[in-house]
């Protein structure tokens, strides 16, 4: 099966994340800790339920998800932005295509907030992908910045250099 919007896929994620926390290179530890912070929110378990996934690592250059029970992380670590993206596949099955890119915006949102999902919607957009809005009750992500800071020592949304995303702030 061909898996056409892959390309752009990657291309929207790098245009919205790249130079902000979001595309920052992770330790295996931190993607498998902030995965299974996800994992305990009611909003996932209301999706997926409560079965824990298995985490692996890879030692190849790609994350990915296999099936709807497995994720496997690069060994040396991956972008923060890696754990929505492939959260997406376990949770969807049409591999890039229009559920996962709702979801994946969906997850952006549960876990960092309105502004970061929006980024992404906008990131999508520019590669003319649409994204369906998935209802999501909380109005507080799982990591507000407040939080993100303390666990990750840095802000979350003020560390960012200049016009990191061209055309999306407009
Ligand atoms: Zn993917």
């Amino acid at each position: 099966m061909r898996d056409i919007a892959k390309s752009v896929s990657y291309g929207a994620e790098q245009h919205a994340f790249e130079h902000t926390l979001l595309g920052e290179q992770q330790s295996f530890t931190s993607l498998v800790s902030t995965t299974r912070e996800v994992e305990a929110t009611p909003e996932w378990q209301a999706v997926y339920g409560t079965t824990p996934l298995e985490i692996i690592t890879t030692k190849g250059s790609c994350d990915y998800a296999l099936g709807t029970r497995r994720i496997a992380y690069k060994t040396l670590g991956s972008w923060r932005f890696a754990v929505p993206h492939e959260l997406a596949h376990i949770l969807t099955y049409d591999r890039h295509g229009p559920q996962w890119r709702a979801r994946y915006v969906w997850l952006v949102r549960l876990m960092y907030g309105n502004e970061y999902a929006e980024a992404l919607v906008a990131g999508f957009a520019s590669s003319k992908l649409s994204v369906e809005v998935l209802p999501l009750a909380r109005t507080t992500p799982m990591l507000p910045p407040e939080l993100f800071d303390a666990q990750y020592g840095g802000p979350l949304i003020a560390a960012r250099p200049e016009a990191p995303r061209g055309a999306i702030a407009l």
